[in-house]
């Protein structure tokens, strides 16, 4: 019984334990034992929470037996350990924040814990979530449930791989540069970067604060719009988060995408995709032609400055954040004689390369003399690349008199190849940093975009994106789930139970 509670997706979870077919305390027992099972090989987790998690479970199982339940009472979910949790540490993957234990909850988790969420633990991330592999956490690299010698993608490779390994239902994560979409599609499942200001920051350790958001890690479509319908909306604890009304995102999952406008921009093919990955994305573009859809070949090229951009933006805000990590006021502090060692002896002991790297960028970029030329330039780029969006979905007020509303949404593969191996480019910052050529532009722009599973190349889940207007979440999970119905990628399950991968896998595409 425990392993058929395994990979269930929210809706058949809830209806087990409305009609008490099962507990939660099973369920959570069930996804536990799974924990155990498997993890010596995923390696998902930073801290894994079981008495934690048998606690909410015992309150959840009360609360469905007073009938007061909520979608997510009783659900088994994992937080990406950059989310404050007020029960457990919150590492942000570094040893400068080993021992943190926040005092209060982050406004997503909150949301999730007052509708009875079990969750199960922290799980793994870039430090400071900084990467696009999991191996700059300073615990451990995160496998990828597909093939342990690679990557799971970053930096949400935690939640992701431990959602495809059905180690949780739900994962969180977060997105400054793509690190749910790109991970995500490294292992197979469903993952979701919001509008900016779609979901509350409050909680959420800042790396890069104007392009930071949390985002579902799940593997349905179904589930990301549950889990977003949960998190969503204005929180006066985040100035940022917008005060816009939540749709029901689970009943804009019609089918029905007759007679949409998918954008395909040119140049997203031309970012060294290999063979396997174009293939399986274009297979996926005529599955939604099929479906009614109409593909009109765009051009964004603008988005090619996204890379750059982000590199000059993203080091010079966490340059910036992060010079609270000081030895004072929390975290790892290793204490010298005056204030001036005790800050430089704690950073120099607490950060890890990557972060020491983004904050020598960051604050070269910012410095008198170079500020202009690097950040100021970097944000009109961006100003650019928004624009650029804005005209393709119509958005733009004409005034250019350019032709406004080319398309309702746009399609383009979620990364240019599929997982790397371990230590393949980990001496490499710019191969590095070139894994997320293709999710950046949407966090620059501040649009939607959910990545989804669209076939396999040599072995391995190969993704593609459906990036949308500002606030179009309902939009872009209509079309993810209009296809997703019609393949059963994301029914397929990672190789960890001794089928062969060939017999998942199949033919590919
Ligand atoms: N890989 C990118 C970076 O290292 C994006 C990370 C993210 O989205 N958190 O900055």
């Amino acid at each position: 019984m425990a392993g058929d509670l395994i990979y269930l997706s929210v809706d058949e979870a809830r209806d087990l334990l409305d009609r008490r077919e099962v507990s939660s305390v099973e369920l959570t027992e069930a996804h536990l034992a799974r924990i155990e099972a498997v993890e010596d090989r995923v390696k998902a987790f930073i801290t894994a929470t079981p008495e934690q998690a048998r606690e909410g479970a015992r309150l959840a199982d009360e609360r469905i037996a007073a009938g007061a339940a909520a979608t997510f009472t009783g659900i088994p979910i994992t937080l990406k350990d950059v989310l404050c949790t007020r029960d457990a540490p919150t590492t942000a993957g570094s040893q400068i924040l080993r021992d943190f234990l926040p005092p209060y909850d982050a406004t997503a988790v909150a949301r999730l814990r007052e509708q009875g969420a079990v969750f199960v633990g922290k799980s793994n991330t870039d430090e400071f979530a900084m990467g696009s592999s999991t191996e700059n956490s300073s615990f451990h690299t995160t496998r990828n449930p597909w093939d342990l010698a690679r990557v799971p993608g970053g930096s949400s490779g935690g939640p992701i791989a431990a959602v495809a390994a059905g180690e949780a239902i739900v994962g969180l994560g977060s997105e400054t540069g793509g690190s749910v979409r790109q991970p995500a599609g490294f292992c197979g499942i469903v993952g979701l970067k919001t509008t900016y200001g779609r979901i509350s920051r409050y909680g959420l350790i800042a790396f890069a604060s104007s392009l930071d958001q949390i985002g579902p890690a799940t593997r349905t479509v179904a589930d990301c719009a549950h889990t977003l319908g949960a998190i969503a909306g204005h929180d006066p604890a985040d100035s940022t988060s917008a005060p816009v009304p939540v749709p029901d995102y689970r009943a804009a999952l019609t089918g029905d995408i007759k007679g949409l406008r998918v954008g395909v921009p040119r140049e997203y093919f031309d970012q060294g995709l290999e063979p396997g990955v174009e293939a399986a994305v274009r297979q996926g573009l005529r599955v939604i032609e099929g479906l009614g859809a109409e593909l009109v070949e765009i051009s964004l090229p603008t988005s090619l400055s996204g890379l750059p951009t982000y590199y000059i933006i993203a080091p010079a805000e966490a340059s910036a954040n992060l010079a609270r990590y000081d030895g004072v006021k929390y975290g790892l502090s290793v204490p010298r004689g005056d204030l001036l060692a005790t800050y430089l002896a704690t950073r120099r002991a607490g950060f890890g390369a990557e972060v020491k790297r983004r904050i020598m960028l960051g604050t070269y970029a910012l410095s008198s003399g170079y500020y202009d030329a690097y950040y100021v330039k970097a944000q009109k780029v961006r100003t650019l690349i928004k624009a650029e969006f804005d005209r393709a979905f119509g958005r733009d007020d004409g005034a250019d008199g350019r032709a406004a509303g080319v398309v309702d949404v746009i399609i383009a593969p979620t990364s240019p190849t599929t997982a790397f191996r371990i230590g393949e480019r980990s001496d490499d910052p710019y191969a590095m940093y070139m894994a997320d050529v293709l999710t950046i532009p949407a966090n620059l722009a501040g649009i939607p975009s959910v990545a989804v599973p669209c076939g396999f190349a040599d072995g391995l889940p190969v993704s593609l994106q459906v990036m949308g207007p500002a606030f179009a979440e309902d939009l872009i999970l209509r079309v993810a789930e209009a296809y997703e119905r019609s393949t059963d990628w994301t029914a397929r399950r990672p190789p960890l139970d001794g089928a062969p991968r060939e017999a998942i896998v199949g033919s590919g595409v």
